[in-house]
């Protein structure tokens, strides 16, 4: 799985960071980093659930 991020759309506010920062890191400035584009399997779930959970709709899994 990839994680994919629509800039125009994240707004910065680190709700998927909450859940899951092993992939997820909001700075200084709002702006969201992708620590890891590929994250492991055992992520999936947390993953899953701030793809779901952002507000913006700005996070997207993809599989390949
Ligand atoms: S939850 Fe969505 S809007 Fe908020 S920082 Fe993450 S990607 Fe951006």
């Amino acid at each position: 799985m990839r994680v994919v991020v629509d800039t125009e759309q994240c707004e910065g506010n680190a709700k998927c960071m909450r859940i899951c920062p092993e992939v997820f890191r909001v700075d200084e400035n709002d702006k969201l980093h992708i620590l890891v584009e590929q994250p492991d399997e055992a992520l999936r779930q947390r993953v899953q659930l701030a793809v779901g959970r952002c507000p913006r709709q700005a996070l997207r899994l993809l599989e390949e």
